[in-house]
């Protein structure tokens, strides 16, 4: 898939979005949908989606719907900042295959970094343990 192509209404994140895929949310309001990472390359590696567009990358995004979604995008950031208390923190999205992307609708990461402890791989590997994340969500939407 490249840079520039057609918005799929079928990806997964739209899926969730409209609630027909599950996923363990930390927050849901009328601008974003924020859930953590089923493949995350560090505890606590959450994802934060915005509702009512198809923009399939940054690029896309309508520039007037850009500020409401990255206030959710900060505050996200700030709650998994509180909850967890990393020693950094990775803010980041990727544009096209060759980037790194994988699923094609817009979406920053939100990626705990702690010294000395790298980073998993990206959208793969074993799955996180339901259980698991959802005691993280638990902890960072107690922040929001
Ligand atoms: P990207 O490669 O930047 O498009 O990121 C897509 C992210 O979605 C990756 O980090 C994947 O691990 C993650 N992901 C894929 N499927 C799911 C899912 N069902 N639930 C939660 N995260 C997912």
């Amino acid at each position: 898939m490249t840079l520039h192509d057609q918005y799929d209404p079928d990806n997964i994140f739209a899926k969730m979005l409209r609630g027909e895929v599950p996923c363990v949310k930390v927050l849901d309001d009328d601008v974003a949908l924020a859930f953590m990472d089923i493949f995350p390359q560090a505890e606590g590696h959450t994802l934060v989606v915005p509702k009512d567009v198809e923009a399939r990358n940054l690029l896309e995004m309508p520039a007037e719907k850009l500020g409401p979604y990255m206030e959710r995008v900060q505050k996200v950031a700030v709650a998994v900042e509180k909850a967890l208390k990393p020693d950094g923190l990775v803010v980041t999205q990727f544009n096209g295959a060759p980037a790194g992307q994988t699923v094609y609708h817009l979406h920053f990461h939100i990626i705990p970094r702690n010294e000395g402890e790298s980073l998993r791989r990206h959208a793969g590997g074993d799955p996180a343990d339901t259980e698991t994340l959802k005691g993280l969500a638990d902890r960072i939407a107690a922040y929001i």
